[in-house]
């Protein structure tokens, strides 16, 4: 099915920050989502289910390994042939030596460091795994200490007004 992806994209963030306003668990982390999205309507051939699970797991790592109060910036974009979104952090960041198996099966960053925020490892493999699958891309650039970007780009067919049924009207 074609998907807006810009109106997704939005609806998912603003779940995102609807969280903060109906928790009332003070243990829940703060954050700020700055977002930097194109205004256009961009349709993309996706399951609405299988992007918003991409989504999902990308925003919860952004809070889970970032300290209380950290801005998560997201942004989405066109290019000629793709629609690339990207979510950065202001966390913990990945060890250059670990970012090869970021997205393997039951992969975790430093098991104490990770044993205590809870998780199972798979949510970026899944992720991978369905990307993939939607004729996509993920990758992720980290420093240590400062934080992470994850990027996801979809093949897009730019959708040209003049193209409407004219050519099999005739
Ligand atoms: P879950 O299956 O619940 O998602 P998880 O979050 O541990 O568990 P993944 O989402 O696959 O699993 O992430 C794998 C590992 O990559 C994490 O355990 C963490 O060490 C590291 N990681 C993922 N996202 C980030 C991030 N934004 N900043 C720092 N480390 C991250
Ligand atoms: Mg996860």
């Amino acid at each position: 099915e074609y998907v807006n992806i810009n109106e997704l994209f939005n609806y998912i963030l603003d779940r995102f920050d609807m969280i903060l306003k109906k928790e009332t668990d003070p243990q829940q982390k703060k954050y700020t989502i700055q977002r930097k999205i194109t205004q256009k309507d961009l349709w993309v051939e996706i399951d609405t289910d299988t992007f918003t699970q991409v989504i999902d797991n990308i925003m919860n790592n952004a809070v889970k390994y970032s300290p209380d109060g950290g801005v998560i910036t997201a942004r989405l974009m066109e290019t000629k042939n793709h629609v690339i979104m990207s979510i950065a952090d202001q966390g913990l960041g990945i060890p250059r030596k670990d970012i090869g198996h970021i997205f393997d099966r039951f992969f975790r960053v430093d098991k104490a460091r990770s044993r205590k925020q809870g998780g199972t490892g798979l949510g970026l493999a899944i992720s991978k795994e369905v990307v993939n699958l939607l004729g996509g891309q993920i990758w992720v650039d980290s420093i240590e200490g400062k934080g992470s970007t994850f990027y996801i780009s979809l093949p897009y067919v730019p959708y040209d007004e003049g193209d409407e049924w004219n050519a099999s009207e005739d």
